[in-house]
């Protein structure tokens, strides 16, 4: 499936980027633009800069693409070497310009604009405390739970100590990118269960969900936001300053950034995703290989699983044995074409347009096909609209069997932390056996990763990661689901913690 849900399906959609910059004297607004592109895949619903230039907020958030939300004229206006940014696709909160990103808010004692990568699942709770003490909201989202909360904090506290109080509240995912005044922090939740990271300018510095954001701006990687940490960029952009305010025993990074939303190109926790990407797809040839003519990506999700598997495929047999002299092994071909200029199918949202955007999404290449055996990769199978329709169109074109390969184990839950996964009801495999699935999608045979083959891979226990769509049990206390360890909401309603 594609991530950033312009794909041949409504597969799983991240939900946001953020971004932070401090320049010494040039103006912000233009390298968060181009930050902005960069981060294009995580949201294609809203886009937003907030700037500052040392007396006040200026800010323009807008529907659409990055590329359409922004005139010339609104970048000149938007003045001062910080400024904060993001893009959007909504998660907690409705889909109307209320809900876009950032959001800005106005207080005694400054302003504030919060940009959000996650989710929420005690907002509600807060909110309600809030409201109590007579905070009025103008949006449903949980970003403007964070912002009343850390003005109030910011009433009686430093900035350090009041971020430190927000975040002994708020419980679940975020990856947050702020301006107080004309200082941007960037925050990361104690789980790190969203990615973010820190990079080095000529002339400033950058915080941004992703490290291809960074490249954008000709910058360098400096690295990531550890989990639970606050980073304070300085206004005049020539250092940063980081304070360790949570600390937990063990993190809960989502698996899928790796394997499915973050850009091959990004790099996190010091791994290129790409290379992430081939490693599973070798691993996946070595837990569930099979012997066929041809291996093919489905484009553009499937690429890099498909070449480490094709990779691995040549160096052994599907029983791990080394391949004897003359022994070709298999071919990697493209063998599916992809019209990049069909819409997202979102806005297709019956079955029979959305199985109709497949065809005019993807066409086999016929003589790639046409009577060998052939082993479709990709990262994921969501709904299973697009994996029926694939092994359809490549059977119709001629070959002989279809198999189906997975780099990624079945997800069976939905996401309740900053990804839009669909229904436990829409997932296919929330209650259906791999074998069932191959069935319904009419492939002669399916298999998919492990969860061990990701966690080795990611050089990580099971325990540091969040698996929640693929085991069904969460690292945050999701109310009504399993969690898979010893964690609990914060009370809420209580006062500040008196040793901060
Ligand atoms: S539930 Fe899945 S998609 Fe959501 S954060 Fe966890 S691993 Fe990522």
């Amino acid at each position: 499936m594609e991530p950033g849900g312009d794909g041949i399906a409504a597969g799983p959609r991240e939900k946001c980027g953020v971004v932070g910059v401090a320049l010494e004297d040039r103006p912000a607004a233009r390298p968060l633009y181009y930050a902005l592109y960069a981060l294009q895949h995580r949201g294609q619903e809203s886009a937003g800069i907030v700037t500052h230039d040392g007396f006040q907020q200026h800010g323009h958030v807008e529907r659409g693409l990055v590329g359409d939300a922004f005139e010339a004229d609104d970048l000149e206006s938007l003045n001062g070497t910080t400024g904060i940014g993001h893009v959007r696709y909504p998660t907690a909160g409705s889909l109307d310009k209320s809900c876009a990103q950032p959001f800005s808010v106005s207080f005694k004692s400054g302003s504030l604009g919060l940009s959000h990568n996650g989710n929420l699942v005690n907002a509600a709770e807060i909110r309600e405390d809030l409201a109590r003490q007579g905070h009025a909201f103008t949006s449903d989202g949980d970003t403007e739970v964070i912002a009343h909360d850390l003005a109030r904090n910011l009433l009686d506290a430093d900035l350090v100590r009041a971020v430190k109080r927000t975040m002994e509240r708020i419980h679940g995912s975020y990856s947050l990118t702020i301006m107080h005044d004309d200082t941007v922090l960037g925050v990361r939740d104690p789980k790190g269960n969203r990615p973010l990271c820190i990079g080095k300018l000529d002339d400033g510095y950058v915080l941004a969900s992703e490290s291809a954001a960074i490249d954008t701006l000709d910058g360098e990687l400096v690295r990531d936001v550890r989990p639970g940490e606050l980073v304070v960029l300085d206004a005049d952009g020539t250092g940063y300053d980081t304070y360790q305010l949570v600390e937990e025993e063990n993190t809960g990074h989502c698996f899928f950034e790796h394997v499915y939303f973050a850009r091959p190109d990004s790099v996190i926790d010091d791994e290129l995703v790409y290379e992430v990407r081939r490693d599973l797809g070798r691993k996946l040839w070595a837990e569930a290989g099979v012997e066929t003519d041809v291996v093919m990506p489905v484009p553009d999700s499937g690429r890099a699983f498909a070449s480490g598997y094709a990779d691995a495929a040549n160096e052994t047999t599907a029983d791990g044995d080394p391949r004897p002299d003359g022994d070709d092994g298999v071919a990697f071909a493209e063998g599916l074409m992809k019209n990049r200029y069909v819409g997202r199918t979102f806005i297709m949202p019956t079955q029979d347009e959305r199985e109709r955007a497949v065809r005019l999404k993807l066409n086999p290449i016929r003589s790639t096909v046409e009577g060998k055996t052939v082993t479709i990769i990709d990262d994921s199978i969501v709904r299973g609209t697009t994996s029926t329709q694939l092994v359809d169109l490549v059977k119709e074109a001629g070959a002989e069997e279809v198999h189906m390969r997975i780099g990624a184990p079945p997800i069976v839950a939905p996401c309740y932390l900053g990804i839009d996964m669909a229904t436990r009801e829409e997932l296919i495999a929330a209650d259906r056996s791999t074998e069932e699935i191959r069935e319904t999608i009419e492939a002669d045979s399916l298999s998919y990763l492990s969860i061990d083959a990701i966690a080795e891979t990611l050089a990580t226990g099971h325990e540091d990661l969040c698996l929640g769509c693929v085991t069904g049990e969460y690292p945050f206390d999701v109310e009504g689901e399993a969690t898979d360890r010893d964690v609990e909401r914060p009370a809420i309603g209580e006062s500040p913690p008196a040793d901060d």
